[in-house]
This record gives C-alpha cells, sequence and structure tokens, in this order.
C-alpha cells in the first residue's frame, strides 16, 4: 500500500442508465441529492453489445449539464465492432467529455459474440491509438480475481497489459475483506504497477441482491456478514443498520490506510451513500 498514499484522493458514484421514464425521473432527484455531497464524478454503466449506447450518453450528458459535476460514461467492448467504437469515441471527445471507464463487458445470455476486440486492454489499446491522450482511462480491477481467470497470476498478469497499454487509474470490483484488497495493491507494487487503484465500495441494503450480484462478479460476502444478514430475515430496518455500518467500518478502515479513493456502486439510490458519506466525514470535503 506504500505508493498508493502519494495520489490524490477522488470520490464518485456509479450509476446505470434508467430504462423507463420513471426510473429517470427517479434518477435526477438520487444525483442532485448526490451531486450536494461534491463527488470527483460521477460514471454510467453501459450494457455489452452496445443495448444502452443511447442511454448511458444522454444520461452522462444529462448529469454534467444538471449538476455541473464531471461524468464518465462506461465503454465496453465486448459484442462491438471497432468502427462502432470508434464512432463513439468520436461522439464523446466532441461532447466535451474527458473520461472513460474501458471494460470488456459481460456476454448477456444467449446473445452477442465477442467483438473484434476481445479483452480491455485491447480496447485501452484502441483508445489510445484513436484518441491518443485525450481520455483519462479507467479500467476495472479485481482483488478476489475476475471470476473467469485460470488462476490470480494470470489475472494479474492481465490486470498489468491493461495498465501497460495506457490506463491511468483503476477502479475495483466491489469486496467487504480490505486484506484482499492490500494484498492485491501489494502485489501490483512488486509487478511495478503505479496508477490509483480506487476501492469500489458496494453499500450492503439488499441481501438477496447482494448474493444474486455476488454470485455472478465472484466477489465474496464474508460468512459472518451474511449470517448476520440471514438472521434479520425480512427485517429491512435492521438489514440496512447493519450494512451501513459495517460499509463505513469497510471504508474507514481503507482511508486509514491510505486507499485513493472510493467509487460507490449505488444502484441509482442516493439514500445509503449518504448515510456512509456522513459517517466519513467526506460529504464537506473540499475538491
Ligand atoms: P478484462 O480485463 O478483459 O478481463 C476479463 C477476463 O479475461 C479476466 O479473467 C482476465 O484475466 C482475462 N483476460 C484479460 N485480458 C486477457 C488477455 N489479453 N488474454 C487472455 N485473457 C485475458 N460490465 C458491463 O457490461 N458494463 C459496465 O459498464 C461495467 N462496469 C464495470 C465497472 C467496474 C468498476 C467493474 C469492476 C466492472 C464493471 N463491469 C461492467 C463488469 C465487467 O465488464 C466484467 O467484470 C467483465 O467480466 C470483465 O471486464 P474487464 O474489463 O475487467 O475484462
Amino acid at each position: 500500500m506504500e505508493t498508493q498514499d502519494k495520489f490524490a484522493r477522488t470520490f464518485s458514484f456509479e450509476f446505470f442508465p434508467p430504462r423507463t421514464p420513471e426510473a429517470a425521473g427517479k434518477l435526477k432527484t438520487t444525483q442532485e441529492t448526490l451531486a450536494a455531497l461534491n463527488p470527483d464524478f460521477f460514471s454510467v454503466t453501459f450494457g455489452a453489445g452496445g443495448s444502452t449506447r443511447e442511454r448511458t450518453f444522454e444520461t452522462v450528458i444529462d448529469i454534467r449539464e444538471k449538476t455541473g459535476i464531471d461524468a464518465a460514461p462506461h465503454l465496453s467492448c465486448m459484442g462491438a465492432l471497432n468502427d462502432e467504437i470508434k464512432n463513439i469515441l468520436a461522439t464523446y471527445k466532441d461532447s466535451g467529455i474527458n473520461r472513460v471507464v474501458a471494460l470488456r463487458g459481460d456476454l448477456p445470455s444467449g446473445s452477442v459474440g465477442y467483438g473484434q476486440l476481445r479483452y480491455a486492454n485491447e480496447l485501452v489499446e484502441f483508445i489510445r491509438q484513436e484518441t491518443g491522450d485525450h481520455f483519462h482511462i479507467e479500467v476495472a480491477a479485481y482483488p478476489e480475481f475476475h471470476p473467469q481467470a485460470p488462476n490470480p497470476q494470470s489475472d494479474m498478469k492481465h490486470f498489468k497489459m491493461k495498465v501497460d497499454a495506457g490506463a491511468n487509474s483503476a477502479i475495483t470490483q466491489y469486496f467487504y475483506n480490505p486484506f484482499a484488497y492490500y494484498r492485491f495493491v501489494d502485489n501490483c507494487e512488486k509487478m511495478g504497477i503505479d496508477i490509483p487503484i480506487v476501492a469500489g465500495v458496494m453499500p450492503i441494503i439488499n441481501c438477496t441482491q447482494l448474493r444474486r450480484f455476488s454470485d455472478a462478479c465472484g466477489a465474496e460476502i464474508p460468512r459472518w456478514i451474511l449470517l448476520r444478514l440471514q438472521e434479520f430475515g425480512d427485517d429491512r430496518v435492521s438489514i440496512r443498520k447493519f450494512g451501513i455500518d459495517v460499509t463505513t467500518e469497510l471504508c474507514e478502515e481503507l482511508l486509514k490506510n491510505g486507499v485513493p479513493g472510493l467509487h460507490f456502486y449505488t444502484m441509482n439510490q442516493s439514500e445509503a451513500s449518504v448515510e456512509i458519506w456522513k459517517n466519513l466525514g467526506i460529504h464537506k470535503r473540499e475538491r
């Protein structure tokens, strides 16, 4: 964790593009509430295969216009032709967007196949080739390793390939074991990886949803957390209180040990993030 201290800390929120007018209305309220906390930026996910291409872009533009805060679209190469990615990058650039989160993406079951670019390192290389240094490029990192990686060592090697291709910083998959993150960062340092590795944070508010996501993305929910959540049953108030306490303590621990930032997976909701930011005292910080 030694080298992560030197990076300026960033605090950010992630949204997904809304599917319905009602969801869009709710997101507007969420983004206004979270903008008041003065984050460094928002990011907006991108459905693999281009399924949210327009909505991702519109959401980013809307956030920037309404809040005056930077917003970064995610971009995934899964199922896309290089010409399509080139057009998306041109649209982003023409609209003054200068930060992207570059990902491979996941195949929606039964739909599109791989695109022309197979992995995120190839996408980062392509973005650099097409647009030079225009974009600040974020990539994904996996302290508990990517579920499809054959072993930790090859996953580390592939992470380094993204950095060598020109990524400026990374955001991790969420995790609840800070030691997995510390170990991951130490390994990165040994491999000469010298970019900020910001911790992705998933506030715990719903047990069923958390289990579903964690099964899919390979994030481990520690046994003691799972057992406590199960014990609460349908008692949402207790789940929420416990979840906010646990997530706050995780963030405190990471901040104490020099994490270069926190990126909150908000699920388009503001309440838990607001509470955790207030607990951490970062809602009043100057940028
Ligand atoms: P990669 O870095 O390409 O890695 C994928 C797998 O392939 C790993 O197992 C890796 O070890 C292996 N690999 C990598 N490079 C090579 C190579 N050159 N040769 C052989 N094997 C290789 N998904 C979306 O669809 N849309 C989003 O907006 C989105 N946002 C995300 C944001 C964050 C911060 C994170 C952490 C994840 C996000 N995801 C998103 C999920 C992500 O797309 C999936 O986790 C996906 O399975 C991997 O994407 P990646 O960019 O990490 O892939």
